[in-house]
């Protein structure tokens, strides 16, 4: 059951996509979640649900961050979005007194195709941070993040092509894998270093009985010694899969997200966040974050679902 949702987007129709979610190091009741407007930006919400940002910054569709980046002598969480408006990469660091976005690019990073969903992707053999970006084509862009100047800048590193649209894509920083979900075929393993090549193989099928086109957003419940778990929205079922983290990702169970206390259940998701970390008394054992294609009052907004009563870690 979900148990908070958050403000509907400010735009009406098919607006909210994807949420991240930045685990708050000096107060994890404090967290926050980003989630994207593909018809105006990027808001934050508060994990009460209130909106308490909103970057009215282009048609971003996918969002990610990861903490720990080293960005003008300090150590700051960066977070990027790709923005169907001009097919670029947008950069903020997040600033953690006041829990708001703040832009980081240090120019208009455009991708060389048109971009759809993205991820992000941080190397343990390198320390180097990667963003993916993916498309309608089925190309996907691998661009490596650097510091120019206390902002962020990027260079292009490798082309990967599948046949047909993707979006949703996580990539595993400890494994060193990058899954991407092709919308009506399935879900993909590749190696996520920038030289591991075109090597890959198929994780789930569309038509499998559990997964139903699209296969939308992709997320990864970290657990310990590499252990946890792999999560993927079926959307064409109003429903999510489970999947192992390690090994051959063997499947553990698909459930839904019903209606809570004065929240409703969630339908039609894009796409999805999940994170293993205590975030205080709301969400001592993490929290799985969704889209929700059809909010019962309003707009589109996210769902807040406790994690422990998906899975246990
Ligand atoms: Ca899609
Ligand atoms: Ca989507
Ligand atoms: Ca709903
Ligand atoms: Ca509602």
């Amino acid at each position: 059951m979900a148990t908070i949702e958050t403000d509907p987007a400010p735009n009406g129709g098919d607006a909210d996509d994807d949420p991240a979610i930045w685990v708050n190091p000096n107060d994890p009741a404090q967290s926050i979640i980003i989630g994207t407007d593909k018809r105006g930006g990027l808001a934050v919400y508060d994990l009460s649900g209130k909106q308490i940002q909103y970057l009215s910054d282009g048609q971003m569709d996918n969002v990610d961050l990861r903490d720990g980046c080293k960005l003008g002598g300090q150590t700051v969480a960066i977070v990027t979005a790709s923005n169907r408006k001009d097919n670029s990469i947008a950069v903020y660091k997040i600033n953690p007194q006041t829990r708001t976005l703040e832009d980081v690019a240090t120019r208009k990073i455009k991708l060389e195709g048109a971009v759809y969903g993205m991820c992000m992707y941080r190397s343990a053999k390198t320390g180097k941070i990667y963003y993916f970006g993916t498309s309608k084509s089925g190309d996907v862009e691998q661009w490596e993040l650097f510091e120019s100047d206390a902002k962020v800048d990027a260079k292009k590193v490798r082309n990967i092509k599948l046949g047909s649209t993707v979006e949703g894509c996580v990539a595993d920083d400890e494994l060193g894998h990058f899954y991407v979900a092709e919308e009506a075929v399935g879900i993909w393993k590749f190696g996520a270093e920038p030289e591991a090549g075109s090597d890959h193989t198929q994780v789930a099928k569309v038509g499998d009985g559990r997964l139903f086109a699209d296969v939308e957003g992709l997320t990864i419940a970290y657990g310990k010694n590499g252990a946890g778990y792999l999560m993927a929205s079926s959307q064409g079922n109003h429903s999510y899969v489970v999947y192992r983290r390690e090994g051959n990702n063997e499947f553990v169970k698909n459930f839904r997200a019903g209606a809570g206390v004065g929240v409703d259940g969630c339908e039609e998701t894009d796409g999805i966040d999940v994170t293993t970390a205590n975030l205080g008394p709301a969400f001592p054992y993490g929290v799985f974050v969704v889209q929700d294609g059809f909010n019962d009052k309003g707009n589109q907004n996210f769902k807040l679902v406790p994690l422990q009563t998906i899975v246990k870690l």
